[in-house]
């Protein structure tokens, strides 16, 4: 074995002793003002006792404001493309290479294929990490003030009864309240969609889309460039649609991603 193979071997070797060490698949969250431990599980779709007990609670009454709680986050799964190398993809997620080296029993990280499917760890920091990635943050404002009446992810659905995913957050909000741009970009959409009613499209600077939905009124129209905080309608109950609310979401890179880790103030970083 030449010199450089044995470094190459040794590393392989110590990559996949720390996997097995730091392997965590959970998401870090700081306790904030006016949260319950059942409801940072509704809003991560986790149960109640899984939090419980992957944070050793002994009174889930009791948590306080910045407690870090470890929520248990769910892998994904990526289709390898041109260019990639297992690096590129780890440094993409936010990942340890190590993670998905043992994730994916691979083993001759070196020689992954375009069209290969690789499951992506949970990770603490991949929501930040993927803006920071991108070299252009774009931070969002919330379009609205109110209660959030229904969170993202599984729920039963209010009108059609039954378990569908909820790819945004619905903030309560009376008639005709303003909305604004969560940030700058320009106007893709602005028109009726089934489902969404008056629904308004924006598309940012990274790439990222912002959507919102069920609307009175549409203030701005298809090529609009827009401001972060520019009144882009007045929130309404159109579409499918219990009442008044605004629907929100965000979709980076086309898939659909819970706006409470993008929205300012509300997530929840690491220590670093
Ligand atoms: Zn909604």
């Amino acid at each position: 074995m030449s010199f450089k193979k044995k470094i190459a071997f040794a590393f392989l070797i110590i990559l996949v002793l720390s996997s097995i060490i730091n392997a965590e698949g959970f998401i870090r969250y700081l306790v904030k003002k006016g949260d319950s431990l059942s409801l940072i599980a509704q809003r991560f779709n986790v149960s109640l006792q899984e939090l419980i007990d992957l944070n050793q609670i002994e009174n889930p009454d009791l948590i306080y404001v910045n407690q870090e709680l470890k929520i248990p986050g769910n892998e994904q799964k990526y289709r390898v493309k041109k260019g990639d190398s297992l690096w590129k993809i780890a440094e993409k997620f936010a990942v340890k290479i190590s993670s998905l080296i043992k994730l994916n029993n691979i083993t001759t990280p070196d020689k992954i294929y375009i069209g290969q499917e690789l499951l992506i760890p949970a990770n603490e920091v991949k929501a930040d990490y993927q803006l920071a990635f991108r070299g252009q943050a774009v931070n969002y404002i919330w379009p609205v003030q109110g209660k959030i009446s229904s969170y993202y992810g599984w729920r039963d659905h209010p009108v059609y009864k039954e378990r569908i995913f909820h790819t945004g957050i619905d903030i309560a909000v009376p008639y005709g309240t303003p909305v604004y741009a969560a940030a700058a970009g320009v106007v893709e959409f602005s028109a009726w969609s089934e489902g969404y009613g008056n629904l308004v499209i924006i598309r940012h600077r990274d790439n990222s889309q912002t959507y919102y939905g069920h609307n009175l009124k549409l203030l701005v129209k298809e090529g609009d460039q827009v401001k972060q905080g520019k009144v882009i309608a007045f929130s309404g109950n159109s579409g499918v649609s219990t009442g008044p609310h605004l629907h929100f979401e965000i979709r980076i890179d086309n898939r659909h991603a819970d706006p409470l880790i993008y929205l300012n103030n509300n997530y929840l970083r690491n220590n670093r």
